[in-house]
């Protein structure tokens, strides 16, 4: 629970740092609650799991639309603000499916290395950025590779942004095939997890064709489970317990 100040964290930081990756602590320490409110799975009493996609758009995003299209699924993109002014029109898209977006910062970095006012900035620029392409003010954030620090709450809770992490991964930021990747997401899956995908990668340089080839591998093996999915906002719940509706995330 206190893992942001244990030496898994100053691991985790001296990794980042050196290798300029997300790997280490989006592995090993996204749920930590030391710093304030984060959701990293939804409801476990339901018969679904959630899907989400970061670090999008991308060339590859309209591969990942149309796989949940074909298979009437509705997901949720963490978008990055950048890349949406690169690709508004693949940003639009996303909304016009009806999948949810949330805020994945301006320009991917990491929180920890960020004064407060930089962090602030990057959560509005993207707010900014998203809503001026899609029409969508997202109510969901997730900080890159889920590094959160107190100026990045203080943000969120300004703009009224959810923060929501994930408790299993596709571990596709490596370099996996389709099957490995459906294999990490179906070894962890169960009710209410928060499923980590990507349909686009941060620095540009891998495409993400693997991923949205893994998802008719996960879809049927969650449904061999007798698993559905799910957008998050159905699988969060609120103070109260009661899930929220998709209108209140910003679904398109
Ligand atoms: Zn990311």
């Amino acid at each position: 629970m206190f893992d942001l100040i244990t030496p898994s964290f100053v691991a985790g930081a001296a990794a980042l740092a050196a290798a300029g990756s997300c790997a280490y602590y989006a592995t090993y320490a996204v749920r930590s609650q030391w710093l304030g409110a984060t959701d990293w799975h939804g409801r476990r009493d339901t018969r679904a799991a959630a899907l989400t996609f970061d670090d999008g758009p991308s060339e590859d995003t309209e591969r990942v639309l149309d796989v949940l299209d074909r298979l009437n699924l509705r997901a949720t993109f963490f978008m990055i603000g950048s890349h949406v002014e690169r690709l508004p029109r693949v940003a639009r898209m996303v909304a016009e499916r009806g999948h949810e977006i949330g805020n994945h910062s301006y320009s991917h970095p990491i929180y920890l290395y960020r004064t407060g006012r930089e962090t602030r900035r990057q959560l509005e620029r993207a707010q900014a950025v998203i809503e001026g392409a899609t029409g969508v003010r997202p109510r969901l954030a997730r900080p890159p590779c889920g590094v959160r620090t107190p100026a990045y709450f203080a943000a969120a809770r300004e703009l009224g942004l959810r923060t929501v992490q994930w408790d299993v991964a596709g571990f596709d930021w490596t370099r996996r095939r389709a099957p490995e990747i459906a294999r990490a997401v179906l070894d962890g899956a169960r009710a209410g997890s928060i499923i980590l995908l990507h349909d686009g990668d941060s620095e540009g340089r891998r495409d993400r064709r693997e991923t949205a080839a893994a998802l008719p591998h996960i879809i049927d093996g969650l449904r061999g489970r007798g698993l559905g999915v799910t957008p998050l906002s159905e699988l969060l719940t609120d103070a109260s317990g009661e899930a929220k509706s998709v209108a209140d995330y910003g679904a398109a």
